[in-house]
């Protein structure tokens, strides 16, 4: 590991502040990743504790209205089989994740407008109505559609930024402007949600500078839920031949994450273990402590194909939560059994780092 590279990880584990010069160092020094790691993993246990949160996914709808170059569920990829839940089916999803103990359900699809305002807030209330935590990942919408969610008892929104760089950004989601999506997350924010934002490391022409403005502002919004994961090219798009995202940039990502903003939650990503075998245990290890299992059942698994080779899709929703529970414990870590509320703690002792 290059010299100046441990100085400024023991410095981000005590102040949780880095320069963007000083995160290009760490990001673009490849034997820093371990050492990274095992100071993120520090810094989660003093601030979130041992409890890893899951979050039942559940993939209601693959019909979407956007044509981003790297995903398999833009609106021109013609060999996608489309499909749609309707709402009884999703709040059945809903009943049954509850029945395997998740605490949170996250509705994720591409952008649908098929889901009005009045069809998402009637599902909405039916959840709620199960003592479960609502996360929501639907894409873009205006003000008043996440303010009435909200009202109808939403808790919190992924959206990803992808990137901070504007260019970049419009180049890859065609269509679509940084400023709305920009706008959207200060709206969510506003509206009282826990939000949770992004990276998709790997985009061609993404360099290390990017990623570092990507933390700093993420810090600055102070985001509640982090989620990065790498390009997985899928043949059916744009992308398809680009190269995928690197998988320990992405982990030493996320580790800088849980240095810069200790109290966030942060989950192994789907598509960390796409690449690679174990992939989440490794996140896991390196600052995470989230992990979204999927709770679709049947061939909906398959056809939400955001990237090629996704993970369990021949698999059932029990059949998720018994393994992840079981590498969880395996790890010597512990499935937490409260709704897994960002703690906001401003811990002044850090002795124990
Ligand atoms: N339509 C919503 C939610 C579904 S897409 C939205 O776009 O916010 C969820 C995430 O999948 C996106 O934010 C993107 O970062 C990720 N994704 C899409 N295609 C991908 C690919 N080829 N490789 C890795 N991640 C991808
Ligand atoms: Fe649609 Fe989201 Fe995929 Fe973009 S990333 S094409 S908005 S599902």
């Amino acid at each position: 590991m290059q010299a100046e590279s441990t100085a400024l990880i023991a410095r981000a584990a005590q102040t949780h502040q880095l320069t963007e010069q000083e995160l290009v160092q760490l990001l673009g020094d490849a034997a820093a990743t371990e050492p990274l790691a095992a100071a993120a993993d520090r810094v989660r246990h003093a601030y979130v504790g041992d409890g890893v949160h899951l979050r039942g996914l559940i993939e209601f709808s693959n019909i979407c209205r956007q044509n981003c170059m790297y995903c398999g569920l833009r609106r021109d990829n013609s060999r996608v089989e489309r499909y749609r839940l309707e709402a009884e089916a999703i709040v059945e999803l809903a009943r049954k994740a509850k029945g395997y103990g998740y605490r949170t359900v996250v509705l994720q699809s591409g952008e649908d407008v098929y889901f009005t305002v009045p069809r998402l807030c009637a599902i909405i209330r039916a959840i709620k109505q199960l003592d479960l935590a609502v996360t929501l990942s639907l894409g873009e919408r205006p003000r008043e559609e996440y303010a009435a969610w909200r009202a109808a008892g939403a808790d919190r929104y992924l959206l990803r930024i992808e990137t901070t760089d504007r260019a970049l950004y419009e180049q890859y989601d065609p269509g679509m402007s940084w400023a709305n999506r920009d706008r959207c997350l200060r709206d969510l924010r506003e509206l009282g949600y826990e939000v949770g934002t992004g990276t998709l490391v790997g985009l061609p022409g993404q360099t290390l500078s990017m990623l570092a403005k990507d933390i700093l502002y993420y810090q600055a919004l102070d985001a509640d839920m982090l989620g990065i994961g790498p390009l997985i090219p899928n043949a059916d798009t744009p992308l398809g031949t680009a190269q995928a995202g690197d998988f320990d940039l992405t982990r030493r990502m996320v580790s800088l994450l849980r240095l810069l903003l200790p109290e966030a939650n942060i989950p192994a990503t789907t598509a960390m273990e796409t690449m690679r075998p174990r992939g989440r245990e490794i996140i896991l290890a390196s600052g995470a402590n989230v992990v979204m299992p999927n709770v679709t059942e049947g061939d909906y698994r398959r056809k939400y194909a955001l990237y090629p080779g996704k993970i369990c899709v021949a698999d059932t929703p029990a059949d998720c939560r018994a393994c992840m529970g079981g590498r969880i414990k395996a790890m010597g870590r512990y499935v937490a059994t409260d709704k897994g509320f960002r703690k906001h703690q401003n811990l002044k002792e850090q002795t124990a780092l």
